[in-house]
């Protein structure tokens, strides 16, 4: 038996103990041959015992990623005799690379030869990718500290998980800022990176806590908004963004000169997922195209990424746009239409009801508008118009001779949430010389259950100043017996969708039965709206309605036509 066949023997024996290894272990002869490996090294290289044995642990696993001199260095010392330690980077059978930390030692017979050599491997790719990462420590852009591109994907990554998961809408807001190249050639590079800086601040203040704001080039920044109602809502923080652009930025290039005030607009780009792409990962691209469009078409404005899916949510920005701009303008008026006293032609008074010449789109129903005032609480200021409006009619009906007609007003649950709506209807009153039984306001069944015991007070206060207090939509809401009961009403107003199926319909008519017992227990005046048919007039009196609204009687007339609909002065 040659020696080297005895260590072999000897090995063999150990190889029970070292199949059991999880690192992996091969042996080769002196001159670097493979004699045996064990399962650990075939679960990690992926080559079995019988393709490694017989071939060099280099040519079957070199990556390439050493030079010659690392090889050179290893057979030095291990033929010194010495151990060898050293990490390396080598790749699998099917081509991937991991790394490793390897002792190479040799083993040697009892005349002092090198007979073979074992080498113990670790796979250090997980540790190794960790480190880098940490290394990579770039999450934040230096000079402004915001979040830079890869922070910003990770986090992308992490809020589309939760997206797909909860049915959430992501919104990404690309933003450009105009012509800082201009800056920088006109008052250097300092000022460049202190736009930049100061643009960074405008942007953090003006979206959530839990939105990320990142730098993701020279002057582009990313907005990702993990949770948004819908794309409207994205297309109202780049409303948001565009105007506090308005405002000049602060610079100082210098701590002892004078900070400088640059005034520079923003372009933005928004994509929302879903809808704008089911790659989530495509959003920030989307969201850069769509800013890139805004700039061509002129900067200081905002595009959405694809027309299909926006083309709503332009139309309702459009909407919003040409709203703001309806409240300075006179673009309102009203319309008012008459109500009448059930079983007699006699009128009580008027409903005013907000109309809107849109430019470019004729009169506009009020559905389609009053929701969105509502949302963006413009229907406060407009509210106030209305009746401040609907006040000067009643006066100058009044002054012209007509003393019968009251006026319904329509108010809006956030007018009633303001602190100031009492005020603002006592003053109206004043100003106009009216009494306070004049005035009915219509709060609607919805907009009163959204607060009730918030808008109770106000109502109260209205009561006290003798405002009639009306109910309108009554039965589209959830309102119980006992809220009726403590609010201060007047009046209800039977909705207009029980009254289009009576009589006929056995629910709607059975609803529309118990309205009127129910109010009628608690006092209140019943008004039916929508009438439109003799026979669904005929019903509601039959029943007990007291008053009737609708085109049956009357469609809502233009204010030039109330005194000729209202015939000659009484004397
Ligand atoms: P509303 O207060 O229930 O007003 C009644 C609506 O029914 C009015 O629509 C009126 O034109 C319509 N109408 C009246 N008779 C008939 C009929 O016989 N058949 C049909 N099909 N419709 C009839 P309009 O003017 O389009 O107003 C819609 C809603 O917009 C109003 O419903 C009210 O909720 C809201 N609105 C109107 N003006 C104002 C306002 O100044 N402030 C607030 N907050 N909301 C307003
Ligand atoms: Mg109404
Ligand atoms: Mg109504």
């Amino acid at each position: 038996m040659t020696s080297s066949s005895r260590i072999h023997q000897r090995l063999r024996l150990q190889s029970a103990a070292l199949e059991a290894a999880t690192n992996s272990i091969v042996i080769t002869s002196s001159d670097g041959v493979i004699e045996w490996v064990n399962p650990a090294f075939t679960e990690l290289t992926g080559y079995t015992l019988d393709e490694a044995v017989g071939r060099s642990p280099g040519d079957l696993l070199k990556s390439g990623s050493q030079g010659p001199e690392y090889y050179e260095r290893l057979w030095n010392t291990i033929l010194n005799g010495q151990v060898w330690r050293g990490e390396i980077t080598n790749r699998r059978k099917d081509g991937s690379l991991y790394t490793e930390v390897q002792t190479v030692s040799p083993v040697f017979d009892d005349d002092g030869n090198i007979t073979n050599f074992i080498t113990i491997k670790q796979d250090v790719t997980e540790n190794r990718e960790l480190q880098a990462r940490l290394q990579q420590q770039a999450w934040y852009d230096e000079l402004t500290g915001l979040p830079n591109r890869q922070l910003l994907g990770d986090r992308l990554e992490q809020v589309l998980r939760t997206a797909k998961r909860r049915h959430r809408t992501i919104a990404l807001l690309y933003c450009g800022i105009d012509r800082i190249k201009m800056v920088n050639t006109t008052f250097g590079f300092e000022a460049g990176n202190a736009v930049l800086q100061a643009a960074a601040g405008r942007l953090r203040g003006h979206v959530r806590d839990m939105d990320t704001v990142a730098r993701v080039g020279g002057d582009e920044f990313a907005i990702l908004l993990p949770e948004v109602a819908n794309a409207e809502d994205a297309g109202l923080v780049a409303e948001r963004i565009l105007e506090a652009f308005t405002q000049p930025l602060n610079i100082s290039t210098d701590a002892n000169a004078q900070p400088q005030t640059l005034s520079l607009s923003v372009s933005l780009g928004l994509s929302v997922f879903p809808g704008d792409t089911v790659a989530g990962t495509k959003l920030i691209q989307h969201a850069a195209e769509a800013m890139y469009s805004a700039k061509e078409e002129g900067r200081n404005q905002y595009r959405f990424f694809t027309h299909e899916l926006t083309s709503r949510a332009q139309q309702r920005l459009a909407l919003y746009n040409d709203l703001r701009q309806a409240i300075n303008g006179e673009q309102f008026d009203l319309a008012y239409q008459p109500i009448f006293v059930a079983n007699s032609p006699r009128m009580v008074g008027f409903e005013a009801l907000l109309r809107w010449d849109r430019t470019g789109h004729g009169r506009v129903s009020p559905d389609t508008f009053v929701p969105m005032l509502e949302e963006t609480l413009m229907i406060v200021p407009v509210g106030k118009w209305v009746l401040r409006e609907a006040c000067a009619r009643l006066r100058s009906l009044r002054d012209a001779g007509y003393s019968s007609p009251s006026m319904a007003i329509n108010v809006s649950k956030h007018q009633i949430a303001d602190t100031e709506f009492v005020n603002t209807v006592e003053r109206a009153l004043t100003d106009f010389g009216l009494a306070p039984r004049d005035l009915t306001l219509e709060i609607t069944e919805s907009g009163l259950m959204s607060n009730v015991e918030g808008h109770t007070a106000t109502l109260k206060a209205l009561r006290e100043l003798g405002v009639r207090i009306s109910i309108d939509d009554f039965g589209t809401g959830y309102s119980s017996l006992s809220y009726l009961k403590q609010l201060p009403l007047d009046e209800l107003k039977i909705d207009r969708s029980f009254v289009q199926d009576i009589p006929g319909d056995d629910q709607d008519e059975a609803i529309v039965r118990m309205i009127l017992s129910l109010a009628h227990i608690l006092d209140l005046t019943v008004v039916a709206e929508g009438v439109e048919t003799q026979d669904q007039r005929a019903f509601l009196e039959q029943e007990g309605c007291d008053q009737i609204q609708g085109f049956l009687l009357r469609r809502p007339l233009e204010a030039d036509d109330l005194e000729g609909f209202l015939g000659s002065p009484t004397p």
